[in-house]
């Protein structure tokens, strides 16, 4: 099942990829384990996939270890600056950094474990309270901080857009990223201004992300099926 899943995934990124002129290879499916049993990771790594999500530390600080370091690991979450150390062990990239505070923790733990840890800063494009991420308009300062301030590379933006079923809904925050980050490229903010990552798209709308640049899409529910939320707090 799993395997049908993740050919289907790949194939659509593919598609939706040539439909807008952009080479597939550009987009990496971060698979989102969250809530999901070794055993069937283990399915997707023994597909031959190597990138996953996590959205939860004491969670992932369970799994991540019974898996081989090629794995690449994302963290997702929401992170808290007392948490950082661990989410520098365990993670190669940091999606959700929104506040210069707790880029500064993942820099002083990232520096002591003489690791080269990539981020990127989450925006809130839609605008909700309840949502983690910076505002589009503190964006630019946000940025040129971490820049600044920390030796954390600095490899573009993610974005949560607000939930609707369809699809189409979520294109014009999928936009706005993308012009966000070009703006904050042509100023030299990132440690890669030629080649910027965009993480956006999720299960229910990764093809009009890609279509808008994406080029990581965080899909959990199309490959491992519903997640169980009992006994998360
Ligand atoms: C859970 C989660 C996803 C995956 O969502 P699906 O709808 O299951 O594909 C992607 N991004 C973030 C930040 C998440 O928390």
């Amino acid at each position: 099942m799993i395997r049908d899943n993740l050919n289907h995934i790949l194939e659509t990124i593919t598609q939706s990829a040539r439909n807008s002129g952009r080479d597939p290879l550009e987009i990496t499916l971060v698979a989102v384990s969250k809530l999901v049993d070794l055993a069937t990771i283990q399915e997707a790594v023994d597909c031959g996939h190597f990138v996953y999500g996590e959205n939860y530390l004491q969670e992932a600080a369970e799994k991540i270890p019974h898996f081989p370091s090629t794995i690449h690991w994302h963290f997702i979450g929401h992170l808290q600056s007392n948490k950082a150390k661990q989410a520098v062990e365990l993670f190669d990239m940091v999606e959700t950094v929104d506040r210069l505070k707790i880029a500064k923790a993942l820099d002083h733990h990232a520096l002591l474990l003489n690791k080269n840890l990539s981020v990127l800063v989450q925006v809130n494009t839609g605008r909700e309270e309840q949502k983690s991420g910076v505002l589009p308009e503190d964006a630019e300062r946000l940025v040129r901080a971490i820049a600044q301030e920390t030796t954390l590379q600095i490899r573009g933006l993610m974005t949560m857009p607000p939930f609707c079923a369809d699809p189409e809904h979520s294109r014009p925050y999928f936009r706005e990223l993308r012009e966000l980050a070009k703006q904050l490229a042509a100023q030299g903010l990132f440690a890669d201004n030629e080649r910027i990552e965009l993480s956006m798209g999720m299960s229910a709308d990764y093809p009009v992300a890609i279509e808008e640049g994406a080029t990581l899409v965080r899909v959990g529910t199309a490959l491992f099926g519903n997640r169980n939320y009992e006994g998360v707090n």
